[in-house]
């Protein structure tokens, strides 16, 4: 299975989640992806098949990349091989979302139909369809997004969301698969494994399925 987290606070994310991505390792994984806003560069996505040493190497470790949230991946595919293209984050159209996912959309050839999703998609996994689907649901209101898309999804899922257009909030939602959140001095955190969160709390919590969850700078909004 593989890891998930995101992160909001007042440090840099990016060096915060490979961490995170570092400490999931033990998982087993065969590709690794981040998701970092700020607001001088929008979204920026790097992500890479292999060790995620060479995704840390690509962004020195986390140095370049400007930004204090963001959501980090280790992918185990599940539909669609092992590649740069496959790997999470997945991104919509016009870039305005960015997710990574954790389990299995079984309904999403029908979900790829429904919002004629065909010919469009860049990635061969079910996780884009959700970044796709949650695109074509968000009028500027994530909350109502992704209530939608949760009842639109048949399978299992933990999902770390990023919204260009509401910086200061990482978004979460899971089902059967895990999520754990804490809070700290230095933000709020969240991961498919608490080994992630070792370094900033012992204190955590188990999110529950099917209820939005949005962390803020020291606060987790369940
Ligand atoms: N089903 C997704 C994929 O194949 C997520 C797999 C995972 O949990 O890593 O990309």
């Amino acid at each position: 299975m593989c890891g998930i987290i995101g992160y909001v606070g007042h440090q840099q994310a990016a060096p915060i989640l490979l961490d995170g991505l570092a400490r999931m390792e033990y998982r087993g994984y065969d590709s690794a992806g981040v998701a970092v806003r700020s607001e001088t560069k929008g979204l920026q996505v790097y992500k890479s098949k292999g060790r995620l040493q060479v995704l840390s190497d690509m962004i020195h470790g986390g140095a370049d990349v400007e930004g204090t949230l963001g959501i980090g991946h280790t992918r185990w595919a599940t539909h669609g091989e092992p590649n740069d293209v496959n790997a999470h984050p997945h991104v919509s159209e016009d870039g305005r979302i960015a997710l990574v996912h954790n389990g299995i959309i079984e309904n999403y050839h029908e979900l790829t139909e429904q919002f004629h999703l065909e010919g469009s998609l860049i990635s061969q996994t079910d996780s884009e369809v959700a970044a796709r689907v949650l695109d074509a649901l968000y009028d500027g209101d994530p909350l109502k997004a992704i209530q939608k898309l949760q009842e639109l999804i048949v399978g299992s899922y933990g999902f770390c969301i990023l919204f260009d257009d509401q910086p200061g909030s990482v978004y979460a939602i899971r089902r059967v698969s895990p999520l754990v959140a804490s809070y700290t001095h230095a933000g709020a955190i969240i991961a498919s494994d608490l080994t992630a969160l070792i370094p900033y709390s012992n204190q955590y919590f188990v999110v529950p399925e099917d209820k939005i969850v949005r962390l803020t700078p020291y606060k987790v909004h369940v």
